[in-house]
């Protein structure tokens, strides 16, 4: 029984100063697989501490120097990546196909950051004066299970990339895939202090982060709930923070697509990450008068929608990350049948055949779904799709508008004028065309109770940078 039971703090791995634990299960299996030492205020004070005795030296690096850390980080993380991959699938149950796009994304990541601070230019003349770009100092970075260590990497090589440091609470669900990520950080050799790491629930160490005077920024990926009880307790400390918070990503689909490609395509966009995304394209609207026969496409894709082993090349859809998720999903498609009384095209409720012991759901899609109904209206996190029939294309703008999200949104179709209009009109941070699904130097971020803020880029980097303006026309 593994036991994970170290901090990663001013450059050592330390024993924690809290002493309970928690119970991590297979995802697969259902069986225990470690305990996590969860830790407490003292823990957090600690890395606070470190974090801010290494800020007095990293934030005075110069760009060269921080370009060669991520490019150590980058290599690093390159001869781990089997490590990285074996360990999200065993501990999270995540898709093979999509944990190699999450940790390629996250090994990229460092070398984008790399890139960009080539020729970024942290003192910008402005009219009379020099703004000079400094680090907004240490920053908390706060995340959820469904892709942990991809969010450390986005978020931790631009802390860096600006001369922060950081101290980092994944989720307490993610420890075994915390610990390939500290020895990684450990190995690639940053100064002590600069990159620091604490187990632990939201309630304690979670919360601790958000109040402590010594965390000047905290960047949260989260649900929109707790994403609101942070930005309120960050204000008291006058905290910068970004929230990158939950979605109902619509997915329109237009009348001169090829039907036969995109509708596989939109329910795969769906299902991504066993559909624990917050862009999973979770509505997919369609031409009204064609819903019959998408509804035969999708009965026709059936088959295709493996669930199961995540290591399987062809499983599309994992289990889910806990008994709880599974819980949450099943009771989703429950309200679906029971209170939206929308029409089920497949799926249901229970688990699939010959999988009883994890948590796998049954991918499940509703057909016809009005979109004030709750399986519309509410993120599920988990494979459950609600089909949509719209009349014309400002009826498909306006639905997918009637969301309080705004994070995602995907367009498929022919005439390019008319996508690009559509696309224009729609609230939400990103808006993927034709089947295209990240873009990572472009902003991501959300509209409305999505968050705000953006990552990825030279908008993520300017998330980490105060503006300073030294004005005197004479001085330079
Ligand atoms: P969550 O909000 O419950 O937890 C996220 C993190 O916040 C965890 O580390 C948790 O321990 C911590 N936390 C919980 N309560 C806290 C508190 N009071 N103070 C400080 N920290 C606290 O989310 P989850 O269930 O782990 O993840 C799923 C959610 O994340 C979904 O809503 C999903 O949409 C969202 N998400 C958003 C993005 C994005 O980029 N916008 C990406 C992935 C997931």
């Amino acid at each position: 029984m593994k036991k994970l039971n170290q901090f990663y703090i001013d450059g050592e791995f330390v024993t924690p100063h809290g002493t309970e634990t928690l119970d991590l299960i297979n995802p697969v299996t259902g069986k225990k697989m470690a305990d996590v030492t969860l830790g407490d205020e003292v823990d957090v004070q600690r890395a606070v501490d470190a974090a801010n005795r290494a800020l007095k030296i990293f934030s005075q690096t110069t760009k060269e120097e921080r370009i060669a850390y991520l490019l150590k980080m980058h290599e690093v993380l390159k001869g781990r990546k089997k490590d990285l991959m074996d360990i999200m699938m065993y501990e999270y149950g995540c898709p093979l196909y999509f944990t190699d796009l999450l940790i390629q994304g996250a090994i990229d990541d460092f070398k984008n950051m790399a890139d960009l601070l080539k020729d970024y230019d942290f003192e910008p003349r402005v009219h009379n004066s020099i703004v000079r770009l400094q680090p907004v100092g240490v920053v908390g970075v706060i995340i959820p299970w469904n892709s942990s260590n991809g969010f450390i990497a986005t978020k931790v090589s631009a802390a860096i990339a600006a001369g922060c440091t950081v101290v980092i609470k994944a989720s307490e669900l993610s420890a075994q895939q915390t610990k390939v990520m500290m020895e990684c950080f450990h190995e690639a050799g940053f100064p002590k202090g600069v990159i620091n790491f604490v187990n632990g629930t939201g309630a304690v160490v979670g919360a601790e982060m958000t109040r402590n005077p010594g965390i000047n920024k905290i960047t949260f990926t989260g649900s929109t709930n707790v994403g609101k009880i942070i930005a309120k307790g960050a204000v008291d400390t006058m905290k910068r923070v970004t929230l990158e918070l939950g979605g109902k990503a619509p997915n329109i689909i237009l009348d001169d697509a090829d039907f036969a490609t995109a509708i596989p395509q939109a329910v795969l966009a769906c299902y991504i990450n066993s559909g624990q995304a917050c862009v999973a394209a979770t509505r997919l609207l369609v031409p009204k008068h064609r819903l019959e026969e998408v509804d035969q496409i999708i009965k026709d894709f059936e088959k295709d929608l493996k669930v199961g082993d995540p290591t399987a090349q062809d499983t599309v859809v994992g289990p889910m990350v806990s008994h709880t998720q599974w819980e949450r999903v099943q009771e989703y498609i429950r309200i679906g049948i029971e209170d939206d009384k929308a029409t089920l095209l497949i799926g249901g409720l229970g688990k699939p055949e010959g999988l009883e012991n994890g948590n796998f759901v049954r991918p499940t899609i509703f057909t016809n779904v009005n979109n004030k109904m709750r399986i519309a209206q509410e993120e599920i996190f988990g494979p459950v799709l609600s089909v949509i029939g719209y009349k014309d294309d400002e009826d498909a703008i306006a639905i997918a508008n009637d969301t309080p999200y705004g994070l995602g949104a995907y367009i498929t179709g022919k005439d390019k004028d008319r996508i690009y209009r559509i696309a224009t009109q729609i609230d939400s941070g990103r808006v993927c065309i034709n089947g295209e699904f990240h873009d990572d130097l472009a902003p991501f971020g959300g509209f409305k109770q999505s968050g705000y803020g953006r990552e990825f880029g030279s908008y993520g980097l300017d998330a980490y940078l105060e503006a300073k303006a030294i004005i005197n026309k004479d001085l330079y």
